[in-house]
């Protein structure tokens, strides 16, 4: 715990963070609090001219951090770490005000963000290339590693804090140089709680720039040249854009686009635990995670019993202001979001499918909702939801699980819930899905597991300390002899 607070407004209202602080061009924006609409700052909003500025700033100053060495990059990263759990309340109170995030998912976020960064840290000491074969005697053949230099980080609003550090961490750790583009319905945990983190935590000027802004800041980032990779978190519809444009400029691209997750019930399971987790899966943070059980494709033999479950956990959960420690379900995002489920809800009912639970709301707290006789082609089935919604479907067979499951085009994560486990191992074998978890719900995320999705929910990169010492960096191939070797001519 620390006396001092971390987000005071006076270092960062109506600015931008790019070499320092700085008045920003493109405007400001008023960020909310979801749970009440109560005004919790104003942010800056960077204009294209701004983004370009910190491009060049970022630029120049990435020569000197990829110089340093991997140790002493992780030093800076150690010290943001320890600084994450010295400001854990602070944060996670700024998560759950920003985001609309329930005190549990808050903590575990800003847990989940000291450990990134700690791992991240950990990049920087260890080997950064190999000694290669070759077929010449007298050549010394060396492949390394080498920071890619600057990388555009664009984050949505959900989890800000989570998708910004597991990129930032690597990238630094790495040897790049940072111009993040948050969200700017949560531009204070998804940005200025970065900058704020970093420049007490020692990082050198011009390395971290945090530019909030809506989609024309964030395009600009995609457009500008002297960015020379966009990790980009976000709606698939967005990502292909985003992926066209860096396709044209060669620009390397890491896609973490949407789900619509299946969550496989066989008849041999433990029909409360898997309702339990069914439930967590589908409604932890109102469903407005990329993991979200989107689709439970249950046995016909339990859909009843299973259904019936679900709907107990469902209206057993306490809908409110997650200020509130108590609460389970808070608001969601916001109007647009809202309405949008409400849409599918209500289109998913007018085309045969049946209520269980919940499906009505009150402004932004939409019930836990649990639907039964969902089909493919109905919009429950077919579309990445966000909200906390539960569409059951029915299955026959082994090979109807796997047909319904890989009926979609998204493949982030699928989970699959059978005592028979070589029968789930079958079925993860054949599922098009970047993550698959046996016996477990969709909505796992750790440091050391690749997340990444297929099809429409991604290009193929993933986040983890597996992955990430690849994603943020090249390959140089170097060679050396000690005298010039004879040629024919
Ligand atoms: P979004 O695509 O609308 O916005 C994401 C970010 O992109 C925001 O910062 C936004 O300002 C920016 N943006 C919008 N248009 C842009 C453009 N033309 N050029 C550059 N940047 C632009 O997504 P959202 O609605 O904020 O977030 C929810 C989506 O994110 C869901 O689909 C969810 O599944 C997905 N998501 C994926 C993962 C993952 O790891 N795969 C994680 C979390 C969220």
């Amino acid at each position: 715990m620390s006396g001092e607070r971390l987000l005071v407004p006076e270092v960062w209202a109506g600015k931008i963070y790019s070499n320092g602080w700085k008045s920003a061009e493109g405007g400001t924006a008023d960020v909310v609090e979801k749970a009440t609409g109560k005004p919790l700052g104003t942010i800056g909003i960077a204009s294209a001219e701004e983004v370009s500025a910190a491009a060049e700033a970022a630029h120049a100053a990435q020569k000197a951090w990829g110089a340093r060495t991997g140790p002493a990059r992780g030093d800076v990263l150690r010290e943001l770490s320890r600084l994450v759990l010295v400001h854990a309340d602070e944060l996670a109170e700024q998560i759950i005000r920003e985001t609309g995030s329930i005190h549990a998912k808050a903590r575990w976020e800003v847990h989940v963000v000291a450990r990134e960064i700690l791992e991240a840290a950990a990049l920087g000491s260890q080997p950064r290339g190999m000694v290669a074969a070759t077929a010449e005697e007298g050549r010394h053949s060396v492949a390394r590693r080498m920071p890619l230099g600057v990388i555009g980080i664009i984050t949505p609003w959900n989890s800000p804090f989570i998708l910004g550090a597991r990129a930032i961490g690597p990238a630094l750790a790495m040897g790049n140089a940072v111009v993040l583009k948050p969200d700017v319905q949560a531009g204070i945990i998804g940005g200025i709680a970065f900058a704020r983190l970093l420049e007490k935590a020692g990082l050198p000027d011009g390395l971290l720039h945090v530019l909030p802004g809506g989609p024309e800041t964030g395009a600009a980032l995609v457009e500008e040249p002297l960015v020379d990779m966009i990790s980009f978190t976000g709606s698939t519809r967005v990502g292909r854009q985003i992926g066209s444009i860096a396709g044209e400029q060669l620009k390397r691209v890491s896609l973490e686009l949407g789900g619509n997750n299946p969550y496989v019930v066989f008849d041999d399971a433990d029909i409360e635990a898997a309702a339990s987790a069914g439930a967590w899966g589908s409604f932890f943070h109102q469903g407005q995670i990329c993991l979200t059980a989107g689709r439970h494709l249950v046995h016909e033999n339990i859909a009843e019993a299973y259904g019936a479950a679900l709907v107990r956990k469902a209206k057993a959960l306490k809908l409110g202001n997650p200020m509130e420690p108590a609460v389970q379900i808070g608001p969601i995002i916001n109007e647009r979001q809202a309405a949008n489920v409400e849409r599918i809800v209500r289109e998913t009912l007018s085309q045969g499918a049946t209520l269980l639970a919940g499906g009505g709301r009150s402004g932004l707290f939409f019930e836990p909702t649990v639907l039964t006789g969902v089909e493919p082609g109905m919009p429950a089935f077919d579309e990445e939801i966000f909200g906390p919604v539960a569409p059951i479907t029915t299955f026959r067979t082994e090979a109807e699980a796997i047909a319904l499951a890989n009926r979609s085009e998204y493949g982030l994560v699928a989970a699959v819930v059978s005592r028979d486990i070589a029968r789930a191992q079958r079925i993860a074998d054949a599922l098009h899905s970047g993550v698959v978890h046996i016996n477990d719900q969709t909505v796992l995320h750790e440091v050391y597991g690749p997340i990444g999705g297929v099809g429409a929910s991604g290009n193929g990169f993933s986040h983890s300390t597996l992955t990430n010492a690849d994603q943020f960096s090249e390959w140089q191939w170097v060679t050396t002899r000690t005298e010039v070797p004879a040629y024919p001519f």
